[in-house]
């Protein structure tokens, strides 16, 4: 025995000195992954160092499970958030295969996974991760966790954005922010509410985007946040940019190359350089671009992103083209313009390569190959118009018919040029001539935006027109045309509609007793249970004062009946506070009919409302539908002539179900 005991204690020493040194392993290796947490975002670059330290050291050392998934999430994150998608899908796939078996880790599993879609966005493949977003958001709905969820709609909400389609974009930014708010996380806010800016800059928001902007700015810097900083100068530019303001744009651009320098970012400093160089070239400034340019070339290979290749691209065969070396431009552009014809879908740059290669066989007197390339050109611009996927089909409309446009005056104004050129070299008429073609596309822009502002304006007054402003309901003008919508399905697949005209009963007797602005509630109380109570197409609208009709389309007179009924409980059931604080309840009469396609709305609301009557004068809080002939029209008009004589026949046919209710019991 005291052998054995012996043996016992031996073991335990053993193993509490084995657990003793990797709990300090363990504590130091949570240390410094608690350090990378608070700095990820702001210094991703020192981030990355500090795991990348603890790879050599700790990492082999056998950590407990949570913490090596939090590691592989951090090195995720980072990898995202320094342009390197590799990375970051070899690390979050090393954490989702940890953390796959673990319920515990739902929310770290899902982080990653979403870190993977993040990294195909960056890969050019914003298409495919959207569906399996949406996915991922309703698994991770059921862990409720509002931090997961919004991490999730920010990511939707850049995917969209990347996709050109800003309104979606925006509206995921919109419920990412309002799941965060839940959080109480800061600095998750404030990164939503940037990259909201993003969009509305995008958007033409201006005036909010600066808010939003100036806002996020104030925040990162006052918390030395150098990253977040550069996304939201970044941000600023564009919107500089898109305002005209090419010289703000360039002040906006110059800071932020600043910040990329004391950070050490050399993607963010290859792209900003870009983007100034563009500018400088837009503007005229060849010498100034150069300089800019030159800052790109050791940064080129650090790049790999196709868009920013692209625009390197694109500058450096216009510098060329710029310094009369137009050989060298062909040279350097042939070869780019072959590669494309692999690729499905172009930037606009790449597209413009071919204007170059145009432009340079021109100078060298070649006005065959200048004409020839000058037509590849142009059906590559329209094939690129056509590429433009665009959710909103207007939207799309106009942008394809800006872009015929613009590819058209350019056509035209390249056949005179070399029509003139082909008589004599005049440069200054092709000065000449391409200020011609920038009014014109500048006059076509500015229709363009003030048509989409004016739709905008329009979608937003028509909302507001449809619905009622105390409950959100619609109103009486939507469902009338909404009416005509359902009836033309009836007359293709004979899709049965239902309508049901609901009334609060002695509702003046709310008023008058507990006061209008409890009524109000009520009301609101009562569109708030059909919100939730009824399906996604199913038309909920307020009709009068306390009078509600709801069409509810592919319904047969029986489902609606149920519907009613079911409705008429649950508002019975509803709990309504006085101001004094005691609690009381409401009921409703409902009439509840099938709708024809040969009847008009008026039709279809005397009918209902005949039933509704019947239904009050039966004694309130009930249902009467035209499939009923319990009580048929000439108990309506026996009612409406003597309603003494009604009351009593509801209380007979009160009388009546009770005693059925008895007799099923009886022998059951
Ligand atoms: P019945 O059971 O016969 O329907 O009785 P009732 O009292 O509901 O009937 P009546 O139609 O006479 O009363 C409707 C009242 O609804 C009268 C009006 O003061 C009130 N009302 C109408 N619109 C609103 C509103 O927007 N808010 C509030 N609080 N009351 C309203
Ligand atoms: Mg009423
Ligand atoms: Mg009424």
């Amino acid at each position: 025995m005291q052998k054995i005991l012996k043996t016992l204690f031996l073991f335990f020493a053993i193993f509490s000195g084995i657990t003793h040194a990797s709990v300090e392993k363990t504590q130091s290796f949570e240390k410094t992954l608690s350090g990378v947490q608070s700095i990820l975002y702001s210094v991703p670059i020192k981030a990355r160092a500090l795991l990348s330290e603890l790879e050599k050291v700790e990492l082999k050392q056998n950590q407990p499970l949570p913490l090596l998934v939090r590691y592989y999430l951090q090195k995720a994150t980072v990898d995202l958030l320094l342009n390197d998608p590799e990375s970051a899908i070899t690390a979050a796939n090393s954490g989702i295969e940890l953390a796959k078996n673990d319920p515990l880790l739902k929310a770290d599993l899902y982080l990653m996974q979403l870190r993977l879609g993040q990294a195909r966005i960056l890969q050019g493949e914003e298409a495919l991760v959207l569906d399996q977003l949406d996915n991922l958001l309703s698994e991770s709905k059921k862990l409720n966790n509002p931090s997961v969820t919004a991490e999730i709609l920010l990511v939707k909400g850049e995917a969209y954005k990347a996709q050109n389609d800003y309104d979606v974009s925006m509206a995921a930014f919109m419920s990412s922010l309002e799941a965060a708010k839940a959080t109480q996380d800061a600095l998750l806010v404030e990164r939503i509410a940037s990259s909201l800016g993003g969009t509305l800059v995008k958007l033409n928001g201006f005036d909010k985007a600066s808010l939003l902007l100036d806002k996020s700015y104030q925040f990162f810097r006052e918390r030395k946040m150098s990253f977040n900083q550069l996304l939201v100068k970044l941000d600023m530019a564009e919107l500089a940019k898109k305002q005209g303001d090419k010289k703000q744009a360039l002040l906006e651009y110059k800071q932020a190359l600043q910040i990329a320098q004391i950070l050490g970012d050399g993607s963010h400093r290859f792209r900003i350089n870009l983007q100034i160089a563009d500018l400088l070239l837009q503007s005229g400034d060849t010498k100034s671009m150069a300089r800019y340019l030159k800052q790109t070339d050791a940064l080129r290979q650090r790049e790999t992103i196709r868009y920013y290749i692209s625009k390197y691209n694109y500058l450096k065969a216009n510098q060329s083209l710029l310094s009369g070396n137009f050989q060298g431009a062909i040279d350097l552009v042939t070869p780019l313009i072959t590669g494309q014809t692999e690729l499905a879908r172009l930037y606009r740059t790449e597209i413009d390569l071919y204007l170059v290669a145009s432009k340079a066989h021109f100078g060298l007197g070649d006005y065959k190959n200048a004409y020839l390339t000058l037509l590849d050109y142009q059906n590559r611009f329209n094939n690129f118009s056509a590429d433009e996927q665009v959710d909103n089909l207007e939207r799309q409309q106009m942008l394809f018919n800006l872009e015929k446009l613009k590819a058209e005056n350019q056509h035209l104004s390249w056949n005179n040029v070399l029509q003139t050129l082909e008589l004599k070299t005049n440069e200054d008429k092709v000065e000449y001539l391409n200020v011609l073609v920038v009014a014109g596309v500048l006059a076509t822009v500015v229709a363009t935006l003030a048509a989409l502002w004016i739709n905008r304006r329009r979608a937003r007054w028509g909302k507001i027109a449809n619905t009622d402003s105390l409950t959100g309901l619609y109103n009486r003008r939507y469902l009338s045309s909404q009416l005509d919508i359902l009836k033309s399905g009836m007359e293709n697949d004979s899709d049965p509609v239902c309508c049901l005209l609901l009334d609060v009963d002695h509702f003046k007797k709310v008023n008058d007793t507990h006061g209008h602005p409890v009524g109000d509630k009520v009301l609101t109380g009562i569109a708030e249970l059909f919100k939730n109570n009824l399906r996604r197409n199913d038309i909920c609208s307020r009709v009068g004062g306390e009078e509600f009709m709801l069409l509810l389309p592919s319904s047969h007179l029986e489902q609606a009946q149920l519907i009613a009924e079911d409705l008429r409980t649950r508002i019975s059931e509803l709990s309504f506070m006085t101001e004094q604080g005691d609690e009381f309840s409401v009921t409703a009469s409902f009439g509840v009919s099938a709708v024809d396609s040969n009847q008009s709305l008026s039709d279809i609301y005397s009918e209902v409302d005949k039933l509704l009557y019947r239904a009050k004068q039966n004694g309130r809080n009930r249902v009467e539908s035209s499939g009923q002939n319990s009580s048929d029209n000439s108990t309506e008009q026996a009612a409406e002539d003597a309603s003494s004589m009604s009351d009593k026949f509801s209380q007979l046919s009160r009388g009546m179900r009770r005693l059925k209710f008895r007799f099923a019991q009886h022998f059951s």
